[in-house]
């Protein structure tokens, strides 16, 4: 929708003359804010001046973006806690789900309404937005809230309680236990000019994720054992990343967690599907070996790759010979490549850099390792596991572990099925 028709649709909505709507929109497109916050805060300006006739009454699940206001009476699943600068203004936002028979939604409330896991609340008037194709709510300065007395059952688990491997970028006001497995002291420069954070990862029964602690705590350490509550997710390298802020409490276990020492196992479909992995596990037929395997030579600046001497982002180098193997990896759902370090090469070729050298120097020509590794590796099954990563260069396994596949299929389909269906 144009600036023209989006302040058509507002102005009609608000009940209020469409050339003012149009220029304080412009306005604030011109500073830069993104459309749909420029037609929020223009909501929440006018929203006084609207004609006062709340919107119908909508359950969630029949709640669409063609929506502008809606009124739900709903269960609060979740609700977190987060600061975020807004134009040029500190605010501190509650995000979370919201839930009926029907459905749930996201929602993001801009006043401090009090909202808690478990409440049952009549929102009037909540704004509808898109988000990533789907409608969500915003909850501010034009909503009426009132919270009621009658709770209302929802087939959905009230409060954030999550599993590692069952959280997702965008997900917010979750609580989780887990053991912090590696930590480190960062400095960023922050909005507010350099800040120390902590990052890291930590781990639980079902999976390991990378975190975030943009508010240093103590209890943070290697070994500890902690329940998070009210962290949100990230996306970070196309994986989940759990996130602390001033919000989180973070406080320690009284029992000890057994982080798991393998990696979800998927199909490749539906962990492309995800748009990444932090560690997970990827079972399927090595059906190519593609160019830029074997013996290769690396950029000593940047470690990038070099073709006839040239490095893309420095020119001529002198390269450094090193071992790698891309690998075509299909399940019959998806594919990915499989990217393997020098070390994994190294095991799969049965030889070291220099054996790679005179095994090159004899043929004269390098191509010679990568055919070896092709002969050994196409057209069999290997479990590979590693972090997955999508971006414009395709779907990337960079692996940490690389194993031959034993296992008969009618077996390893009865253990996939059960992960799949837990
Ligand atoms: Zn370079």
């Amino acid at each position: 929708m144009s600036v023209d028709e989006r302040a058509e649709a507002l102005a009609s909505d608000l009940g209020i003359d469409k050339e003012e709507v149009k220029q304080d929109l412009e306005n604030l497109v011109s500073y830069s804010v993104p459309m749909d916050e420029a037609v929020q805060s223009l909501r929440r300006k006018y929203g006084g001046a609207s004609t006062g006739s709340e919107p119908e009454s909508k359950a969630i699940g029949e709640i669409t973006t063609a929506d502008s206001n809606v009124t739900v009476t709903a269960r609060v699943l979740t609700a977190g806690k987060r600061s975020i600068r807004y134009q040029g203004n500190e605010q501190v936002i509650t995000e979370g789900v919201l839930a009926d028979s029907s459905g749930s939604i996201d929602y993001t409330a801009w006043e401090e309404f009090g909202l808690s896991p478990g409440d049952t609340v009549t929102a009037g008037n909540a704004g509808v937005r898109e988000w990533d194709g789907h409608p969500e709510l915003n909850l501010g300065e034009s909503t009426s809230l009132a919270f009621e007395d009658e709770t209302l059952d929802v087939p959905h688990e009230i409060g954030g309680e999550r599993d590692l491997v069952g959280v997702e970028p965008g997900d917010r006001g979750l609580t989780v236990e887990a053991r912090i497995l590696e930590v480190e002291t960062r400095t960023i420069d922050g909005r507010d000019g350099e800040t120390e954070i902590l990052s890291g990862v930590l781990g639980d029964e079902s999976a390991r994720l990378p975190f975030t602690d943009w508010e240093p705590r103590e209890e943070i350490r290697e070994g500890a054992d902690l329940r998070f509550e009210n962290v949100y997710i990230r996306e970070f390298r196309g994986a989940p990343s759990v996130n602390c802020s001033e919000f989180t409490t973070v406080s320690a276990l009284d029992r000890e967690i057994a982080v798991s020492d393998s990696a979800p196992r998927k199909p490749i479909g539906e962990a492309v599907e995800s748009g990444g992995a932090f560690d997970v596990e990827l079972v399927g037929t090595i059906v190519a070996v593609r160019d830029g395997s074997g013996l290769i030579q690396r950029c000593p600046e940047c470690g990038r790759m070099v073709q006839k001497g040239q490095c893309r982002s420095h020119g001529q180098v002198e390269g450094e010979d090193d071992l790698r193997v891309k690998a075509i990896l299909d399940d019959g759902t998806g594919t990915v490549t499989a990217i393997l370090g020098t070390e994994l090469t190294r095991e799969i070729y049965g030889g070291d850099i220099d054996d790679a050298r005179e095994q090159a120097r004899d043929a004269m020509d390098q191509e010679v390792v990568a055919d070896s590794i092709r002969e050994t590796l196409v057209g069999r099954e290997y479990a590979v596991r590693g972090s997955l990563s999508i971006d414009e260069y395709g779907a990337n396994l960079n692996a940490s572990e690389f194993h031959e596949v034993t296992e008969p299929p009618a077996e390893r389909a009865t253990a996939l099925l059960a992960e799949v269906s837990e």
